[in-house]
């Protein structure tokens, strides 16, 4: 595009709340072929709020709630927030060594016992068995909410359900994109079970799920192996990588400042539908060129 172009071009999108930070990622944006999306805090609200909680036959709910809010004092992970926030009148006990386990949860010593909190691939790994609880967790993973798994002493002691909304506006910018004839694509830590509902919720079809956070930016090399151009929404430090491998790479203005360092367009509104006026805007710039 000519230079005047692009200032228009930038112009108007920073007018409208979609910063491009270089006039390279003006021209790449008309070249997409696929848009790949972070779930949480991108495709939802990343307000994550504890929905239910299932106990094992010999404990009770607040037993489950205290001990996972115990652990969960160490980390500042979104699911702990959501799960502080639910045991806020319970009493928290002392922990010790802490320890936060990447992609997959946390564990804790609590009164000489271990207490192990995460996914369904960290109790797998570490042989917790899911003593009666595996179809209560697969209706809630049904149901789109990730499930956090609870064991003390090596035992499963219950479930926390935790749901996320999704962005008002994300069912709306899929469908668009995909008139525009660009792929959209969801990666994301969490479950297949979960990730699917929500992705079927708004019409995605190509889920990319148990992604852990190092490997983000591998599963984009991928896609751009296949010969498409990716481009990659994000707003986790989880992500930064993963915008920088993209071809290009937007970032959630109310993300971490290290996924707006890594991106080459940061979207003010924190609304994935800008993601479509920043496509439709960069065509717009290229075609005044020719
Ligand atoms: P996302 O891509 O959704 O931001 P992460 O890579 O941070 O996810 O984590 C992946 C999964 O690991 C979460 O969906 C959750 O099941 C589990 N997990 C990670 N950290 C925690 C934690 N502190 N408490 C509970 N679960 C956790
Ligand atoms: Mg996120």
């Amino acid at each position: 595009a000519t230079p005047m172009a692009v200032m228009v071009g930038t112009g108007l999108g920073a007018m409208n709340g979609i910063l491009f930070k270089n006039a390279g990622a003006l021209e790449e944006a008309t070249k997409l072929d696929m848009v790949v999306f972070d779930k949480t805090g991108t495709l939802t609200m990343g307000e994550p709020e504890v929905v239910e909680v299932v106990a094992a036959s010999d404990v009770t709910v607040d037993e489950v709630l205290a001990l996972a809010a115990t652990v969960e004092q160490g980390s500042d992970h979104p699911l702990a927030q959501a799960i502080s926030k639910r045991a806020a009148d319970l009493e928290v006990q002392t922990l010790s060594g802490f320890q936060n386990i990447e992609g997959k949860g946390a564990q804790a010593e609590i009164g000489g016992r271990e207490v192990l909190l995460g996914n369904r691939r960290l109790m797998d790994e570490r042989q917790v068995a899911m003593n009666g609880l595996d179809s209560e967790a697969q209706r809630l993973q049904g149901a789109g909410q990730t499930v956090v798994h609870i064991a003390h002493g090596g035992q499963l002691v219950g479930l926390i359900a935790i749901a996320d909304a999704p962005r008002p506006t994300a069912a709306a910018m899929v469908a668009k994109l995909r008139e525009r004839g660009v792929e959209v694509a969801m990666l994301t830590g969490d479950n297949k079970a979960t990730a699917d509902r929500i992705a079927a919720s708004l019409g995605i079809t190509t889920v990319l799920a148990d992604v852990l956070p190092g490997q983000k930016a591998d599963k984009v090399k991928e896609l751009q192996g296949q010969g498409k151009r990716v481009g990659m929404v994000g707003d986790g430090v989880n992500d930064a990588p993963a915008l920088t491998q993209a071809d290009v790479g937007f970032a959630i203005g109310a993300g971490t400042d290290v996924a707006i360092e890594s991106a080459d367009v940061v979207l003010m509104k924190s609304d994935p539908y800008d993601v479509v006026g920043a496509i439709e805007l960069s065509r717009a710039t290229l075609r005044k060129m020719y």
